[in-house]
């Protein structure tokens, strides 16, 4: 009896073992699938890799965006199987901001880290080089692109990619007291401003309406209004319930746009349900006006009137990296360095322009806007032209731009989207924007940490934290 219940104990547990090895076993193969499917095979082993120098054709790619990234990628796949096209790519970050989601660092819908995709990794993989470096000078007779510190790296191609900045058109007072959105950190910046403004508020009441708790964001595009929804939902998801002292209905977010009406880029009909939707979240809207000087506690608008504030965003225009007015290229200020419908910079052998600091032409007046899909369609066929040029195969592609709409979120739960003629908003709206953004992100991993950020968002309020140090 005894030996049988031991055996029966004995097989259960055996049973039990195996049962756990199992699913333990399984979920390793599982991952480990999974990870080598995330995981593209690499073209070189490091070992293998060819210095980028040794290659008879040297392409050098500088920026780290977009643009930037799909020429990088699609030249590395289109010339998998070659060994004489070298690509290295310079950029002065080591990472890819992946901008339609930085709105979303404000409202804390995202964390900053998972906005920031690897460029290194996912480069190396592809058979690129990479270096971190910031290009400050070019020499076009030699083909030689000077970085930080006097370092040069030869090129028989460049594909320039060097992204925008705000613009600020003069304004008076608009450099020293606001806060624009150039950067990952500046998106911290405008979150940890905000709180701050509460701690500071909860501490001392002041007059009202509080000019500390007065938000203006100047420029009704998709940034700004994107921008101004974000710094709603911080103050009302986060902050609310830590702030009782606080009346909410003194809190106040402004957009201040100079056209008669706000997304100028968005069919009138979607406009006009963004507009109801910012004024249903008692955002004001005041459309047909212009800022004509921001100061320390003030913005001052061109109709007469002042709104008192301490907290100004400046959304309302970029304008191409101001390095490029260095390199004496051919170049208008506003939009960039001017090149073909293939393109090609004008009397600059080799040398190509992509992404927001490019002006190229669409036929007629026109030039292809600087979004994040025009540089990725726009990568993709500098690639293919770059190669044709080593090929010295005359039937260069033109450019031309194939836009697929637009999708603009109004904090988690609400967009407004176009897509191929097809429009839409709302909650159904927010899901698509998500399932669109979320699919374009290139690395896998941040990937998966941003949907985690998203799920975690419906399960737990978001934490007013104010890392005080960190910018
Ligand atoms: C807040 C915000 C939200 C946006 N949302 C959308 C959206 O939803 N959809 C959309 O289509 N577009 C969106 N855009 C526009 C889109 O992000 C840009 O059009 C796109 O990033 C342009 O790509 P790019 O490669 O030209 O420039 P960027 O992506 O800006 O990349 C430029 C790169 O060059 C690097 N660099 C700059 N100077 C140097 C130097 N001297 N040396 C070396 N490297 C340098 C930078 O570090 C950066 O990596 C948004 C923009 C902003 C600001």
């Amino acid at each position: 009896m005894r030996s049988r219940v031991g055996r029966s104990e004995i097989g259960g547990s055996f049973n039990q073992l195996a049962r756990i090895s199992l699913v333990v076993g399984g979920t390793a193969a599982a991952v480990s699938v999974l990870r080598r499917a995330l995981k593209p095979r690499t073209r070189y082993a490091p070992w293998e890799k060819v210095p980028y120098g040794e290659f008879p054709h040297k392409v050098l790619v500088a920026g780290g965006g977009f643009a930037r990234y799909m020429a990088a990628k699609a030249l590395c796949d289109l010339t998998e199987e070659r060994d004489d096209v070298g690509v290295l790519v310079i950029s002065r970050e080591n990472y890819f901001a992946f901008w339609p989601m930085v709105p979303g660092i404000i409202g804390s819908e995202v964390d900053i880290g998972n906005i920031a995709q690897p460029l290194r990794r996912p480069l190396i993989e592809a058979g690129a080089s990479f270096r971190r470096a910031e290009l400050k000078d070019v020499d076009f007779e030699r083909k030689i692109v000077v970085a930080e510190g006097g370092k040069e790296f030869p090129y028989d191609h460049l594909i320039l990619a060097l992204g925008s900045q705000p613009n600020f058109f003069g304004v008076p007072g608009v450099k020293e007291h606001s806060l624009a959105l150039g950067g990952l950190a500046d998106a911290l910046k405008i979150r940890n401003r905000v709180i701050e403004r509460f701690e500071q508020a909860t501490l001392e009441p002041g007059e009202l309406p509080d000019p500390r708790l007065t938000f203006v964001v100047i420029g009704g595009g998709a940034t700004g209004v994107e921008t101004a929804a974000e710094i709603h939902a911080l103050v009302h998801e986060a902050l609310t319930p830590d702030f009782p002292n606080i009346d909410m209905e003194e809190v106040r977010i402004f957009v201040i746009e100079a056209r008669q009406e706000i997304l100028g880029e968005l069919d009138p009909a979607l406009r006009r349900v963004a507009s109801m939707e910012l004024a249903a979240r008692g955002i004001k809207v005041i459309t047909g006006v212009r800022a004509t000087k921001v100061m320390a506690d003030c913005v001052k608008l061109d109709n007469g009137r002042e709104i008192r504030t301490e907290n100004v965003v400046w959304t309302a225009g970029i304008r191409p990296n101001a390095k490029l007015k260095d390199l004496n290229l051919p170049l208008t200020e506003h939009d960039g360095v001017i090149v073909d419908e293939h393109l090609r910079v004008a009397d600059r052998s080799g040398v190509w322009a992509i992404g927001d600091s490019a002006a190229i032409p669409q036929g007629g007046e026109s030039l292809v806007p600087p979004t994040a899909q025009a540089a990725v369609q726009e990568g993709r066929v500098a690639a293919r032209n770059v190669l044709a040029a080593i090929d010295e195969d005359d039937g260069l592609e033109k450019f031309q731009y194939r836009p697929l709409g637009q999708l603009v979120e109004l904090g988690s739960r609400f967009a407004v989207n176009e897509v191929m003629g097809v429009r839409f908003s709302g909650f159904t709206a927010a899901l698509f924007w998500r399932a669109v953004y979320l699919s374009k992100l290139e690395s896998p991993q941040n990937r998966a940490r941003v949907a985690a950020d998203w799920i975690l968002g419906l399960l737990f309020r978001p934490a007013a934290t104010e890392i005080r140090d960190l910018v």
